[in-house]
């Protein structure tokens, strides 16, 4: 399915205390057991080394302790761009202001002095899970097209600008799709907007099951235009996949009576395919499979233009 904007309510959330003495780790999964999943780690090396794989929602980290301290775990995970957004609370001995303003400067979200109070704890906890899945929500929210919960235009542009910079180095092909549907404002006009919501989010599914095999990205660029990002996909490939997001379009069998191409809905695609340059913009791709989907648009629409440029052009 595609992707959706909820928090998994089923899963319980994972906390990582790290901690050298087991009689503060027992203490602190006393106080969250019951509500979280614990991993623990005895060391900092211990956490690093188990960080991936546990993927926390948040850390619990001890200060001091032999080997790498505390600190040093915590500038350790804001460095790896996977762990950076993990909430990390410092909880130590130490009740010194200097280690609390280092502390929250380099990137923990919480301070916590011990003797470790189980309630304040566990409602500390809770505030920064909470606030974390809030962000992650935000976030995922910033870059998805709410009714058809593809990826929004943001999102497209951002990926396109990444494949164009990965792409270049080696010379790879790059290709987008840009589609758009045909005689859509007869469509609401006949059958009404909610009528053409629906329709909007049939043809993202549409998109979405036809490109997925291609590991393709499939974007709402706008009213009723979407894009398709290609990664190391040749024109002939593209082409395929173009064909198959028309194939799955005419499988919908939308009724549309004032179309004047089909008795159901039809979609438009320009093509655009070429091997990325140091000196390639995403702008290139864009202008291109425009400019064939206009040509599409023009020979009668429900059908494909492809076009290769750069040095084949
Ligand atoms: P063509 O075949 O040349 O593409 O003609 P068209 O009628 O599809 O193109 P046009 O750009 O003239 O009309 C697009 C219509 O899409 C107009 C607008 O009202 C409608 N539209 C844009 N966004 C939405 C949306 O989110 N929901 C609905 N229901 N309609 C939308
Ligand atoms: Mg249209
Ligand atoms: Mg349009």
């Amino acid at each position: 399915m595609m992707s959706q904007v909820s928090v998994d309510a089923a899963r319980k959330a994972t906390v990582l205390i790290v901690d050298d003495e087991v009689s503060n780790i027992e203490i602190m999964n006393e106080a969250l057991g019951d509500q979280y999943d614990v991993s623990f780690a005895i060391s900092g090396e211990q956490a690093l080394e188990s960080v991936h794989d546990i993927m926390p929602d948040l850390v619990l980290l001890d200060v001091v302790m032999p080997g790498i301290q505390g600190f040093d775990v915590c500038r350790r995970l804001k460095q790896d761009p996977l762990l950076a957004d993990i909430p990390v609370i410092f909880i130590t001995g130490l009740n010194d202001t200097d280690d609390e303003v280092l502390g929250l400067s380099i990137g923990a979200i919480d301070y916590v002095t011990k003797p470790v109070h189980p309630l304040t704890l566990r409602n500390r906890v809770r505030n920064h899970i909470e606030l974390k899945q809030l962000r992650d929500q935000l976030a995922e929210m910033a870059v998805t097209d709410a009714l058809t919960g593809l990826h929004n235009r943001r999102k497209l542009d951002g990926l396109m600008k990444e494949a164009v910079k990965t792409h270049a180095g080696e010379g790879r092909w790059l290709s987008l799709i840009m589609l758009d549907i045909d005689f859509f404002k007869q469509f609401n006009d006949t059958y009404g907007h909610q009528n053409g919501d629906n329709c909007i989010s049939m043809v993202a599914s549409a998109l979405h099951r036809a490109t997925r095999r291609a590991s393709g990205h499939s974007a709402r660029y706008g009213g009723e235009e979407f894009c398709c990002v290609l990664m190391d996909c040749s024109p002939d490939q593209a082409q395929a996949v173009a064909e198959e997001i028309r194939d799955h379009v005419h499988q919908l069998r939308i009724p549309h009576e004032r179309s004047q191409v089909s008795p159901f809905v039809t979609i438009s695609i320009g093509v655009a395919s070429a091997q990325a340059r140091e000196d390639s913009a995403p702008n290139d791709w864009v202008k291109a499979a425009d400019a064939q989907l206009y040509r599409a648009k023009s020979a009668g629409r429900d059908r494909i233009e492809a076009c290769v440029f750069g040095d084949l052009g």
